[in-house]
């Protein structure tokens, strides 16, 4: 997966050299296809024909043999009329059966040549039918190689030898282990998850937990989640210690938080786990209400870095500290509760909505805890790693892997020059409207309580008009420059006498009409910069300053000039 996920890009991926567990080298039977490898970009017809109303997925983790023996029953609502069931599902997990509201089918109504499962239905279901499929299925689930960024299931030990094992599949899908419609929009409205494992070892889920049951030396796990992220649903398995507490929201319920730790880091994580209220309060007074505060805020350490599973956030940090005084990692996938789980993006085209808001709530956190300078501090290391080669929105639909590719997609401009866009955007239009915008994005509501709103999509333009209308101005020429060209606005300069001119310069000529402030001596003017220009009177030997307070993101020569060096650095060596 490249750079996949969530991270914050390079600081986070030096830490990935010091993760303790590492895959055991296995080899799938086949690799996935391009198919399976692939999630989101245009819908068939066939699957947004689809209602998904309900997903009840069995697991039976054979940690020994790193395979699973699974079956998933599927209650879908016709929206239009349909003759054929279309999921997608890895063709390496062999299908033993498939029955449709109780009958069995034979094997020639189905087939899984590429990935994308094809149920031929007996007869036409039309609008409004419902329809519930069982499909029995196993094998052994596509291994991550480099998980995150590389997804799909890690096998890996504890120091003392016991199973530890993870999912992460957002750069793939869903379809690495279900059979699901593997698109932003194919969540069901509800999922049960039941993971078998052996008695010793514990398999924590996303949602409520309904129950356990043993038989022999088995034990079934039993989760309930509403409106899943599809590449939230998650398989975690491993000898979990776990840490519970209720978490008094401001807004009047009690959210219970539960910490899946590996047994043996009971110190360390009990350390995190204390953190974990001040991190909820500070998202629900800069964003709004828990999302999920009817299941829980759950985490559970993880073999791989990390990923935001709805309810059950994945955390592979190794409780490393990094001066900001709380755990980046965390608070990145935890900001994705907000960002990707209760706010989807409609399309991978806008996963800058789950990026570059999950990226920006790191400086904010820093700001809300300890003040400006960790607060710039943050914005400076982003600062540094930007790429500006491509647009970080398209305008057309996207597979998850070509927003991530960096030859020919955004890729890392997603988190960190959308998180710098964003903190421009609110010095432009102030707090007030800035997270009024925010709160509008996440919950379609200004005044979300909890109860009172339900996960959404949005895509980009959702969000451009949001930031009109509470801002009370046009502002579609801000994220033309910002989002939909690759280069930076450069601000170019001009003396004349004492007469100082600034001119916006933009990519394709688009207006960039951007106000800045210019300290002179001890005063700072703000230039409106209506049609791009502004001019100012600078008597030689003044102090000047453009831009004194870091407001604005521009192209800066001499970062460039630094990201230059330092790659040339690293070939050398
Ligand atoms: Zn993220």
């Amino acid at each position: 997966m490249s750079f996949r996920p969530h991270l914050l890009a390079a600081s986070l991926a030096l830490s990935l050299a010091a993760c303790t567990s590492v895959p055991l080298n296995h080899l799938a039977p086949r690799a996935p296809t391009a198919q399976t490898l692939n999630t989101g970009g245009t819908m068939p017809a066939e699957q947004a024909a689809l209602h998904f109303d309900h997903a009840d997925l069995h697991f039976s983790v054979d940690t020994a043999n790193q395979s699973i023996d699974a079956s998933a029953t599927l209650s879908f609502t016709a929206e239009s009329a349909i003759d054929v069931l279309l999921l997608d599902l890895d063709r390496n997990l062999s299908i033993s059966g498939i029955e449709l509201d109780g009958h069995s089918l034979p094997a020639k109504a189905w087939s899984n040549p590429d990935g994308r499962l094809r149920i031929t239905l007996p007869a036409t279901l039309d609008a409004g039918g419902k329809l519930q499929a069982t499909i029995r299925y196993g094998g052994e689930p596509h291994v991550a190689k480099h998980a995150p960024w590389d997804g799909g299931f890690v096998w890996s030990h504890t120091a003392d030898g016991q199973p530890w094992v993870a999912s992460a599949v957002q750069g793939e899908g869903c379809d690495l282990f279900w059979p699901c419609i593997d698109q932003p929009q194919g969540e069901p409205d509800l999922v049960d998850t039941f993971v078998t494992v052996p008695r010793a070892l514990a398999a924590p889920g996303n949602g409520v937990l309904i129950g356990v049951t043993d038989e022999g030396d088995k034990r079934t796990w039993h989760w309930r989640t509403k409106h899943p992220d599809t590449y939230a649903i998650a398989i975690n398995v491993g000898p979990f210690e776990v840490l519970k507490a209720d978490y008094a929201s401001r807004y009047g319920n009690r959210i219970p938080m539960e910490f899946w730790y590996l047994r043996g880091h009971e110190a360390q994580a009990k350390q995190l786990f204390a953190g974990f209220p001040r991190m909820l309060d500070f998202f629900e007074q800069e964003i709004g209400p828990y999302p999920f505060g009817d299941e829980k805020m759950g985490v559970v350490e993880t073999p791989h870095l990390g990923m935001e599973h709805q309810t059950l956030n994945a955390y592979g940090n190794n409780y490393r500290k990094d001066g900001y005084g709380f755990d980046r990692l965390l608070q990145h996938e935890f900001a994705h509760e907000w960002f990707g789980n209760q706010l989807t993006n409609a399309d991978w085209d806008d996963m800058w909505l789950h990026e570059s808001f999950g990226t920006y709530m790191q400086p904010l956190y820093s700001q809300y805890l300890n003040g400006d300078m960790d607060y710039f501090s943050w914005l400076r290391e982003l600062r540094l790693m930007l790429r500006n080669r491509h647009p970080i929105v398209s305008g057309n639909s996207k597979t998850e892997e070509q927003v991530y590719d960096e030859t020919a997609g955004p890729g890392q401009d997603i988190y960190n020059k959308g998180a710098l866009m964003l903190h421009s955007l609110r010095q432009l239009i102030g707090d007030q409207a800035f997270f009024a915008s925010i709160r509008q994005l996440v919950y379609s509501r200004p005044d979300p309580k909890p109860g009172s709103f339900k996960p959404r999509y949005a895509n980009t333009n959702d969000y451009l008009s949001i930031v009109d209308q509470v801002s009370g101005h046009k502002l579609g020429w801000f994220f033309d420059v910002y989002l939909r060209d690759a280069a930076l606005p450069r601000l170019v300069q001009r003396r004349d006498g004492d007469t100082l001119t600034l001119r916006w310069v933009t990519e394709h000529g688009k207006p960039f009409p951007m106000p800045l402030d210019v300290q002179v001596g001890d005063t700072v003017h703000t230039l409106p910069m209506n049609d791009g220009t502004g001019q100012l009177r600078v008597p030689a030997g003044s102090l000047l300053i453009i831009d004194p307070r870091s407001k604005v993101l521009r192209d800066q020569p001499h970062v460039e000039a630094f990201q230059q060096w330092t790659e040339q650095h690293r070939k050398r060596k």
